[in-house]
């Protein structure tokens, strides 16, 4: 179980060291935290181990009704493909209402495009302890311990039309560095940011006029003239396995073979195992593989978690020359055989962080 919340003291308790001598009461909670990356691509992965066709880089260009089923046209670089299917789910996340449209199923609902940035700095304080500070605009900002060396900071809210390829802009990242320097010791400025990333949230729209306030809660709308549609409009990584439920429960006509529902405890790929045997399974991994550098071992174990001892008997225990940061050649390998990566930039950034090593600046800030 989790420690409950307290009440604390920021004078007395040293986890309030950065922040300023103004904050005096403070309050703690604890939570969960997960690699979002590594989720969904683990997730994908445990699809395809039980029998899932999964496509990276496909398009869904065209979806029409046939005779009961969906006809669906997919595109993959030059390459186009039709498939039949009985069932189709529209989980195109900023681009639900689009693909409807496009694909010519009136809808009730829509989403409202938002925006959201993060910002990378150098580590500012030690600890595995995040902050979340209240913003003068009613919203929070949250820092948070990332990747050992750094500190995430985020995140703001732009309405946007457009979903593609969004970045931080000058006036967020200035926004999240002011709400940072409104409790910091140490202020935090725009050119201390190593790397940034944004997002487009596909928010349920629920008709709220202020954008904290849209709902982050979700619909599934099912439309029946013909073949059945799903669309998810809304969610949260943090239910998506309550939400994929729901919406096989809304298919289960159409899908007499599901069986009952069994994702709520099932663990991903790696992750079948105890937060102890963890542990003794690093111990264990670090005794037989000698020769790999302990930083190795650990990013290892936290990527890829029970399955680091495959990767380690797969190459007997070579892992290779380092290609960035802690990524080895034969963790490399085994990204392009089981996780569909295909570019540097899927190895360095979304498979892993490896990436962030090339952001590390030497003492004169270079
Ligand atoms: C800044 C930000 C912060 C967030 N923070 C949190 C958080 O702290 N906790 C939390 O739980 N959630 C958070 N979320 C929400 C979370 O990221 C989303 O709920 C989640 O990504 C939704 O997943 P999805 O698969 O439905 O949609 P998406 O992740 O948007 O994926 C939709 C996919 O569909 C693909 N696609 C679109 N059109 C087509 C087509 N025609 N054919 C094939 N593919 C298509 C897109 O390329 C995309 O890959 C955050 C989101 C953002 C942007």
């Amino acid at each position: 179980a989790l420690p409950q919340s307290e009440r604390i003291d920021l004078h007395l308790d040293e986890r309030a060291a950065p922040l300023r001598d103004d904050y005096r009461v403070g309050f703690t909670y604890s939570d969960c935290f997960v690699d979002d990356a590594r989720l969904v691509v683990l997730t994908a992965r445990d699809a395809a181990d039980r029998g899932a066709i999964v496509r990276t880089r496909c398009e869904c260009q065209h979806a029409k009704r046939e005779d009961n089923a969906w006809v669906l046209s997919l595109e993959s670089h030059d390459t186009t493909e039709t498939v039949r299917a009985r069932t189709l789910i529209n989980s195109c996340g900023p681009w639900v209402r689009s693909f409807l449209d496009r694909i010519g199923v009136p809808s009730r609902h829509n989403v409202r495009l938002v925006k959201g940035s993060h910002i990378v700095v150098p580590r500012l304080y030690e600890g595995d302890h995040a902050f979340l500070l209240q913003n003068t605009d009613d919203r929070v900002t949250f820092v948070i311990p990332f990747h050992d060396q750094f500190t995430l900071i985020g995140t703001t809210e732009v309405a946007v039309t457009d979903a593609h390829n969004p970045q931080c802009s000058d006036e967020e990242a200035r926004y999240l560095c002011d709400a940072v320097n409104r409790y910091f010791r140490v202020p935090v400025t725009v050119d201390s940011i190593l790397w940034s990333y944004a997002g487009v949230r596909p928010l349920f729209d629920d008709g709220s006029s202020k954008m904290s306030r849209v709902t982050r809660d979700y619909a599934l709308e099912l439309d029946v003239h013909g073949a059945p549609i799903l669309t998810v409009f809304g969610g949260k990584l943090t239910t998506y396995r309550s939400l994929s439920e729901k919406a096989v429960d809304k298919l289960r006509p159409w899908l007499p073979e599901a069986g009952p529902t069994w994702t709520a405890t099932a663990p991903l790929p790696g992750g079948d195992m105890s937060a102890t045997q963890a542990a003794s399974l690093g111990e264990e991994l670090a005794r037989a593989h000698s020769a790999v550098e302990p930083a190795t071992l650990r990013a290892l174990l936290r990527r890829h978690g029970s399955r680091a001892r495959e990767i380690l008997e797969a190459c007997g225990g070579d892992l290779g020359a380092i290609r960035a940061g802690n990524l080895t050649d034969q963790e490399a390998a085994w990204l392009v055989e089981h996780e569909w990566a295909k570019t540097d930039e899927d190895l360095l950034w979304r498979r892993t962080k490896a990436g962030l090593s090339s952001l590390v600046r030497d003492p004169d800030g270079r």
